[in-house]
């Protein structure tokens, strides 16, 4: 299987102050895009050609391949990603993920400030996800780097992405900043299709 670089869903405009034309051109055009790249090249001709993206990550996390494992996931971490935002989003969620998020975090302020905190103090470059467990509760994961909640057969319900890539275009260091606009985008019918 050859892995494209998905299209954004959305025109690239329309994140006023969250993430402008020429964020997106580099975090998509040149970072995703380069994951994409660098995994086709390291799954061309070998025992990770034909395994869906998903397995492929798995497999590579089963045997130490960090170049599958690495850009695969951050392949997957972005296409997840762009789909977690969409113009006039944000607001408060609602249908099943709101009455999930009063269940297991109280209320979405609280929610909120728990997610946003997890992302700002995540060491490094990395992501923080929320994401349903086999328990059928909801819980907020982080990661270092690359990694994904299905690796933990978790499924991925939103992702932020806080690798200083994502936002130094737009908010220089200010990666507070970048996650605080962030809720004024979240597409919260994405992430109730995830349930
Ligand atoms: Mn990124």
């Amino acid at each position: 299987m050859t892995f494209k670089l998905p299209e954004l869903p959305f025109e690239k405009k329309d994140f006023k102050g969250f993430i402008s034309a020429e964020g997106f051109d580099y975090h998509h055009g040149k970072h995703h895009a380069a994951y994409v790249n660098n995994l086709n090249a390291a799954v061309k001709d070998n025992n990770y050609s034909g395994l869906s993206l998903e397995d492929a990550v798995k497999l590579a996390h089963k045997e130490g391949n960090m170049t599958v494992f690495n850009n695969g996931s951050q392949h997957f971490n972005h296409s997840f990603f762009w789909n977690c935002m969409k113009p006039n989003g944000g607001g408060e969620p609602d249908g099943e993920i709101a009455k999930l998020i009063e269940r297991d975090f109280g209320s979405f302020e609280n929610f909120k400030s728990e997610f946003s905190t997890a992302a700002a103090k995540l060491f490094g470059a990395g992501w923080a996800y929320l994401a349903l467990n086999e328990q059928g509760k909801i819980e907020i994961m982080k990661f270092s780097n690359a990694g994904s909640p299905f690796l933990e057969n978790k499924s991925a319900l939103l992702t932020i992405d806080v690798w200083e890539h994502a936002y130094y275009i737009d908010h220089r260091n200010a990666r507070p900043n970048f996650i605080n606009l962030f809720w004024d985008y979240v597409n919260w019918n994405f992430v109730n299709k995830q349930l």
